[in-house]
């Protein structure tokens, strides 16, 4: 029952173009700071991280705690969803 860490399916868009590029599974609430790669529940990207429509890169490959992950560039994209308010 108890649930200490709470997970939100969110989306992550495109900041300059609003194109989706992920639908994420986000632990716990807050700023999206990255995305690990195991939490991607889709990918519309090229897995380049970069947006497909207008090629603005809002990623950079990162590890946190050993786990693969995308760490979002401040202010390329937007989260639709639940993010913690
Ligand atoms: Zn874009």
């Amino acid at each position: 029952m108890t649930k200490k860490n709470k997970e939100f399916v969110i989306k992550v868009l495109c900041a300059n173009c609003g194109t989706i590029l992920y639908k994420y599974k986000k632990e716990g609430a807050g700023f999206l700071v990255k995305c690990y790669v195991d939490g991607i529940l889709k990918d519309y990207t090229r897995k380049d991280l970069k947006c497909p429509k207008c090629n603005q890169q809002f990623a950079r490959l990162a590890r946190y705690h050993n786990r693969p992950a995308h760490k979002i560039i401040h202010g390329k994209v937007i989260v639709k969803g639940h993010c913690g308010q």
